[in-house]
């Protein structure tokens, strides 16, 4: 049967043969209902028709302005795999000419994760997930036991990584050209894009994602345990493999690509320490959170129980870096409006940070991840930034908050050292906006952190801060200016 592919279905594993005919649908209407990075449009687009090129004859490909309108246009009945949001499943459901399989693209099934969750009592946690997914499939393990006696690799001390080689840009093709002109010209029509249009820098096709996972097996794997949670002002890749959006089109299989990771482990050419990290975050914490967002059903409106009353303001939302002053956030909105990523340690320790201190409504932010990053997706993005970097209601996700203050990004980080403000300074016009910001978010939330074991330390030395009422009183006037 005809098989019907999302833009986030587009390689070979989700397809049963090499001679499967295929359904490719591009729906206008999904750039017209919100302003996504231009970027990302130019990479959802450019993938389905490289895609529908290579497919050939094999491939009806139909631009139309919704997926009713092309299913009605095709007319004949379609199979599917699971599709990757809500949204998307219950139309897929509702439709009698489509028949919907199990989900591809992950490394643990919907079943097998609920009958691990189940058997967890609400006490489902990555470590626990991540422990069992590599016993599973046999990752770094022997005799079920993991390979160098621990499940989470400690990185020796040492100088970071730099100057690595960052992963070739593609070449463009006339397939580049002509998304480009169709963009400009929905532009023109009124469609809303963010961010600013460039060359392309991700892979859309499968040969140019597995040239990707090439470069980085080869030239930042070995460096990545050392440069995880490291930022650095002039590298936005660092040791990262940046693949994220060859997983999240479809064009690489994660399984696959971990196993090549672990060879070049048994081979000797990257260290335990960075090929388990890499793991982690690919059969770990990805699979993890796809998991969770069909499991617990935590989207809209669950992730809006979550405390965070504030608008996204429009600064931060159309990535107008120019307007902050504070060099993290500057840099950070930038990589954003220039690629439409940065890698996980900005997200979470620079964007995610500001966001949970200023109270951020946590609905805005998983939106706003979506539409400004390439590699965005609501699966992924509930779970990080409802879970981790807003603490909400997800106990599953994470014991503590994820709010740091100014010190900390000074020590994993080269911003502050060319910033106006002082990381050290609570107080005053060189007080760090991230460390005002931190004690007021400790002291705002301090009923509901009280008990939690992790925050009693930091609680505290909170409750020995005598100037705390100027700080919180500094950081309310700043509010949701530019800081
Ligand atoms: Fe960011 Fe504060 Fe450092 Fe400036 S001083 S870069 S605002 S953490």
């Amino acid at each position: 049967m005809r098989r019907w592919l999302f833009a986030d279905q587009l390689g070979p594993h989700f397809l049963d043969g090499e001679h499967q005919p295929v359904l490719l649908i591009e729906s206008k209407a999904v750039f017209r209902r919100r302003a996504f990075h231009r970027q990302k449009a130019h990479l959802v687009l450019s993938a389905i028709r490289h895609r529908a090129a290579e497919l050939g004859d094999r491939a009806v490909h139909l631009k139309t302005e919704t997926y009713r309108d092309g299913l009605r246009r095709y007319g004949e009945v379609v199979e599917v795999c699971h599709p990757t949001t809500r949204r998307a499943r219950d139309f897929v459901r509702a439709q009698e000419k489509v028949t919907v399989l199990p989900a591809r693209g992950f490394v643990t099934s919907h079943e097998d994760f609920a009958t691990w969750a189940d058997g967890r009592r609400g006490a489902a946690r990555l470590d626990d997930f991540y422990r069992h997914a590599r016993q599973a499939h046999g990752i770094l393990v022997e005799g079920g036991e993991p390979v160098g006696g621990r499940w989470q690799v400690r990185v020796a001390d040492g100088p970071r990584p730099t100057g690595l080689a960052p992963p070739p840009a593609p070449v463009e093709d006339a397939i580049d050209d002509e998304v480009r002109a169709d963009l400009d010209r929905w532009a023109a029509e009124g469609i809303e894009f963010i961010g600013r249009d460039a060359p392309r820098q991700f892979p859309v096709t499968r040969a140019e994602a597995l040239d990707r996972q090439r470069h980085f097996l080869i030239h930042r794997l070995p460096h990545f345990g050392r440069a995880d949670d490291a930022m650095l002002a002039a590298d936005p890749w660092l040791a990262h493999s940046g693949l994220s959006t060859s997983f999240n089109l479809g064009l690489l299989d994660p399984l696959p690509a971990v196993r090549e990771a672990e060879a070049a482990f048994r081979a000797g050419l990257a260290p335990l320490s960075s090929v388990e990290r890499f793991a982690r975050q690919v059969i770990g914490w990805r699979d993890y959170l796809w998991h969770l967002y069909w499991y617990l059903d935590v989207g809209y409106p669950a992730g809006s129980r979550a405390p965070g009353r504030t608008s996204i303001p429009e600064w931060f939302a159309t990535l107008d870096a120019e307007s902050v002053h504070a060099r993290c956030l500057s840099s950070a909105l930038a990589a954003v409006r220039d690629l439409g990523w940065t890698h996980h340690a900005t997200r979470l320790t620079v964007l995610g940070n500001y966001a949970v201190q200023r109270g951020w409504r946590p609905t805005d932010m998983v939106d706003w991840f979506e539409r400004a990053f390439v590699d965005g997706r609501e699966w992924a993005m509930i779970g990080n930034v409802v879970g981790m970097a807003r603490h909400a209601e997800l106990s599953a996700v994470t014991t503590e908050p994820y709010a740091v203050s100014g010190t900390h990004i000074n020590r994993a980080s080269d911003f502050c050292a060319g910033c106006r403000y002082d990381p050290k300074q609570r107080l005053g016009p060189d007080a760090c906006p991230f460390t005002g910001g931190y004690l007021t978010y400790l002291h705002r939330t301090r009923e509901r952190l009280h008990g939690n074991v992790r925050m009693t330390r930091a609680l505290k030395q909170l409750a020995r801060i005598t100037d705390l009422p100027a700080i919180v009183a500094q950081e309310r006037a700043r509010g949701s200016q530019a800081p």
